[in-house]
């Protein structure tokens, strides 16, 4: 099975120069699938070619942090002619649904078009924290440890998606392999528990069951030298840091 990946969005919480929040695009099977709509959601432009092959977007999310939602707004300007489908935890993880979280951020008085302008038409769904499918797409759903729930997401065996989450060696001992790893790296050495450093990936990730990792959701207060530090380690490790525009044949 050939599918594809794009980076639209590396950075976590704020956008920096070149690189947008949370977001990636997937073709596979037929199927166009988003892993959060950070502001990333704006680098579709780069892929134009590849929205013109589909009329339906789905889009899965990690959680509701507003560095992996705010680019639905975006989205008119690429999708006013599709219909989109959007997973969220919702309820029972959350005490909203995903449709009326999206309906308070995209609410009349912030945005004009609504929750459900953004497109041809929009479809709402709450995954619950369990396990379901995008077509012929099996979607594995493991929970985290962040500051509100957020999810590991595993697209068949082509892509396991790790974003906002503290990293814990023993709970990866036995974790499923997939072609390509998107892991969250925000920090260089222990800090922020609700995060993940790119030593305690490299100390504990099992590397051989990815056909390729990387490193995403990064720190947008690094500055450029502790960013050579976390490229550095990567690549003795094997890992890679993403950057905005990247394609990945998997
Ligand atoms: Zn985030
Ligand atoms: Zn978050």
């Amino acid at each position: 099975m050939d599918a594809t990946l794009w980076v639209l969005g590396s950075a976590g919480w704020m956008p920096k120069a070149g690189q947008e929040t949370s977001c990636f695009l997937l073709e596979a099977q037929g199927q166009l699938v988003m892993l959060d709509a950070g502001t990333g959601v704006a680098n579709l432009g780069l892929v134009a070619d590849v929205l013109r092959r589909h009329d339906r977007i789905s889009i899965l999310l990690s959680h509701y942090h507003l560095d992996h939602l705010v680019g639905l707004m975006y989205l008119k300007r690429f999708a006013a002619d599709k219909r989109v489908d959007v997973y969220g935890p919702g309820q029972p993880v959350y005490p909203k649904t995903t449709e009326e979280y999206v309906g308070d951020m995209l609410q009349d008085a912030l945005y004009s078009s609504g929750p459900s302008g953004f497109a041809r038409e929009v479809h709402y769904h709450d995954y619950g924290g369990r396990d379901f499918s995008v077509g012929e797409l099996p979607v594995a759903v493991r929970a985290q440890v962040h500051s509100s729930p957020s999810f590991e997401l595993r697209v068949g065996d082509l892509v396991t998606y790790a974003t906002d989450t503290s990293f814990d060696a023993a709970s990866w001992e036995d974790c499923p392999s997939s072609r390509l790893l998107l892991h969250e790296c925000w920090q260089l050495g222990a800090g922020d528990p609700r995060h993940t450093s790119i030593e305690a990936l490299a100390a504990g990730l099992p590397r051989s069951r990815f056909g390729r990792v990387l490193l995403i959701h990064h720190n947008p207060s690094w500055d450029a030298g502790e960013r050579s530090e976390a490229g550095r380690t990567a690549a003795r490790h094997g890992m890679e840091l993403a950057r905005d525009g990247m394609e990945i044949s998997l």
